[in-house]
């Protein structure tokens, strides 16, 4: 049992994603244990109160390709960026991240992610990793991807593996398919989704390998989540075929960093929709702690900057704001859908016996209130509890 201090959350409008209407919710020992129109909790029990008058409680979000251990260091050494500070989560009401390494699965390793990872559980949101890198062979903490699924709790599958990049270490239909059946069985094995998750570069036809692996195995599209997939229109365009058979992950924090390329990811949201693609297939994840270089109108390089999962809330917000969906869609692509789509168990949505991961937002879309399995991490508008490291922490 946990000992955080049992959380009443009143008068709130509630979004499970879906939309419940006026609704009280009570979190104690980490879950959440009644949801009614009107709730009284015993004094007894000690539980804080919040009135969310005039506010939307939505679940935690889950940001599913962030670089916590850091990752860059493409422009040199001093480009290298650094570990992800817990209160980046926070400030976009993010509870649960999926890490991962990145172009740089040379000089860093997935044991740093993975102690990134159990860090961050100790701190107190949830997190999961992906074992691998851009490369193949793939790096591993046990020396094979299907035992790294199978045996550590953190691996839920292997990734970003690039293709169509010129990073990438060029994989064959062959290998795509070899790696796949890895990650399947070790899923199996250990419970998990055993997910390939799949860097897509700029090179033309990004999803043409995953369909040639598709088509010469077993495996199904249900085993790859191809992120990146707004990076540019061609991939975009792509995108929204590939959307109605298989999953599609929206990159938020490179917008507007590329604006002459990427497609605005609340936009992406809504486009893709109107294509056709299933609600149930988006997902959107910011790629939070990827280097973003800043150009001048020369093109030289001013500065660059470590990206914030912020993005991740921004776009969700402005999908509704400005490109017209309702709150509950935007929501399902950084809630429920990576939640199923991964395999995350009491993920993603507001159900009695769900973890206690909530978020209140006023009407202006600003985070007010976050709460992370039970515990207050944000209170009124300011962060409450912070990582080891940081400044009053
Ligand atoms: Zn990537």
């Amino acid at each position: 049992m946990s000992t955080t201090t049992p959380i009443l959350i009143k008068n709130a409008e509630l979004f499970i994603p879906e939309p419940m209407g006026m609704r009280d919710v009570l979190c104690a020992g980490g879950k959440i244990v009644a949801i009614d129109e009107e709730l009284q909790v015993p004094e007894a029990m000690g539980a804080r109160v919040i009135d969310a008058s005039g506010q939307k409680l939505i679940p935690g979000l889950i940001d599913s390709h962030v670089h916590i251990a850091g990752a860059g260091g493409e422009g040199g050494p001093a480009t290298r960026t650094p570990e992800m500070p817990l209160s980046w989560m926070i400030e976009a009401g993010i509870t649960t991240v999926v890490g991962l390494l990145g172009a740089d699965g040379v000089t860093r390793t997935v044991e740093a992610v993975l102690m990134k990872a159990k860090g961050l559980r100790d701190e107190g949101v949830s997190c999961w990793i992906y074992t691998g890198a851009y490369q193949l062979p793939a790096p591993t903490i046990t020396g094979d991807v299907a035992r790294d699924i199978a045996l550590i709790d953190e691996v839920i599958g292997v990734g970003e593996v690039a293709i169509a990049d010129h990073r990438s270490s060029s994989p064959t239909v062959l290998d795509l398919i070899q790696l796949a059946k890895q990650a399947r069985l070790g899923g199996m094995l250990g419970g998990k989704c055993g997910m390939v998750h799949v860097h897509l570069g700029d090179a033309e036809r990004p999803f043409e390998l995953i369909r040639q692996a598709v088509d010469q195995s077993e495996l199904t599209l249900g085993q790859f989540h191809p992120t990146h997939v707004n990076r540019n229109e061609h991939a975009f365009e792509e995108a929204k075929s590939y959307g109605r058979d298989g999953t599609v992950d929206i990159t938020a924090a490179a917008y507007p960093y590329f604006p002459d390329d990427e497609v605005k990811p609340s936009r992406a949201i809504r486009e893709l929709l109107e294509a056709g693609v299933p609600l149930e297939h988006i997902t959107m994840s910011s790629d939070a702690c990827g280097s973003l270089p800043e150009f001048n109108e020369k093109g030289e390089l001013v500065r660059i900057l470590s990206a914030r999962l912020y993005a991740t809330w921004r776009e969700t917000a402005e999908a509704v704001r400005d490109e017209g969906l309702e709150l509950t869609q935007a929501l399902a692509t950084v809630t429920r859908n990576p939640a199923r789509i991964l395999r995350l168990p009491g993920k993603g949505s507001i159900e009695v016996g769900n973890d206690a991961d909530l978020a209140l937002v006023d009407e202006s879309f600003q985070m007010r209130t976050v709460i992370a399995a039970g515990a207050l991490f944000m209170a009124d508008g300011e962060i409450v509890k912070k990582g080891t490291f940081e400044v009053g922490g």
